[in-house]
């Protein structure tokens, strides 16, 4: 028998690593995930960009582990020159996000939380129309969970018009993602905006402490009351943010090939996912941008324990806070975090004993 799939799932080449030793390797594939932080428009696949384009190379220069964005205006300009050729309809959003969501259910991920910008979504159609033909894409993939967020930017309602408004009515959005640098203070009508989408029942984000200093986590957190920050690598900063996001039970989703890509921070060795994680802050790790950074989930975890300090006890208690996040039933999530302890404590080596039940 022979059968043809159009998106065969694919577990992605390293990038970052030379080689994963093959036990650990094999202890990553094996522990249930969550991806949290992953923009549509930065996770386009390479081959659907090609189509548009087939003089591109066959793999981007920017995957490469050395390259460095030299800023954030550069990152947003390569987005839209991927983004913009190949994201011109429903039909090829759907796609893009069923091959999205078949890489990550090749990397045994379990659910993903996705977003797309809402000024890239307008070009292809209405907040509702974008998300819809997201969810199609999203139910070809069984066995991963997917749940759809806009990603709003600061100065959205100014630059982009009263369209904004339609988000939070779209009947397949299930929360909303702060997006964009960082200027202080937040504008009064994004406060009002996350207020009205959490009376509504949505899930709120925020992109805070990537280019922002730790003040910004501060800000997102009292102002808008997100109880999810995207990145939040610069808290560390301040004991004083750092205590905040632990009392209040902040999960930071973090994304270090990212930050390591966008000079948030000089290497991996430096980046502060370790301290933030001792310090009790709850963490999860994610790619953002793999199509920009090359960044895939099974090499976020390896470099964890090869170049930021961690064990494999950590990675499974990251994982585990995934699923804590999820927006998924008590039972559901219960069942995937046992999952993750059950599979990961059977396959510590010896050296590293039993895993904590909580923290
Ligand atoms: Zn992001």
């Amino acid at each position: 028998m022979s059968f043809s799939h159009a998106n065969p799932p694919l577990v992605p080449s390293l990038r970052y690593c030379d080689s994963i030793e093959p036990e650990l390797a094999a202890f990553i594939d094996a522990l249930p995930k969550a991806e949290l932080h992953l923009h549509i428009d930065g996770a386009l696949p390479w081959e659907q960009i090609r189509s548009t384009d087939p003089s591109l190379p066959e793999r981007p220069d920017v995957w490469d582990r050395n390259f460095r964005f030299a800023s954030f205006e550069a990152f947003l300009e390569l987005c839209d020159y991927y983004c913009m050729p190949w994201l011109t309809s429903l039909d090829r959003c759907a796609a893009s996000v069923e091959a999205m969501i078949r890489t990550c259910a090749a990397q045994n991920v379990r659910y993903v939380e996705t977003s797309i910008d809402l000024g890239a979504a307008l070009r292809i159609g209405s907040p509702a129309d974008v998300l819809a033909a997201m969810r199609v894409g999203a139910s070809r993939v069984e066995g991963v969970t997917v749940r759809l967020f806009m990603g709003i930017s600061r100065d959205a309602l100014p630059r982009i018009g009263p369209v904004v408004h339609e988000v939070l009515d779209a009947p397949d959005l299930n929360g909303i993602d702060l997006h964009g640098i960082e200027p202080m203070p937040i504008e009064p009508w994004v406060v009002e905006f996350w207020r009205k989408a959490q009376e509504m029942g949505k899930m709120t984000k925020a992109h805070a402490g990537e280019f922002g200093p730790a003040a910004s986590v501060r800000e997102v957190v009292e102002k808008l009351n997100v109880t999810r920050v995207e990145h939040g690598t610069r808290a560390i900063e301040n004991p004083e943010v750092v205590a905040l996001l632990r009392d209040r039970n902040v999960i930071l989703d973090v994304c270090p090939i990212s930050n390591l890509k966008l000079q948030v921070v000089p290497s991996l060795a430096e980046h502060p996912i370790a301290a933030l994680h001792r310090s009790g802050v709850i963490c999860t790790l994610n790619t953002d941008d793999p199509l920009d950074f090359g960044s895939t989930l099974r090499e976020e975890y390896a470099l964890l324990v090869t170049e930021m300090g961690l064990d494999r006890q950590d990675l499974i208690t990251i994982a585990t806070n995934g699923f804590r996040a999820a927006l998924l039933s008590v039972e559901e999530k219960n069942q995937l975090i046992g999952e993750v302890k059950r599979i990961g404590t059977s396959m510590l080596p010896a050296s590293e004993g039993p895993v904590a039940l909580e923290r």
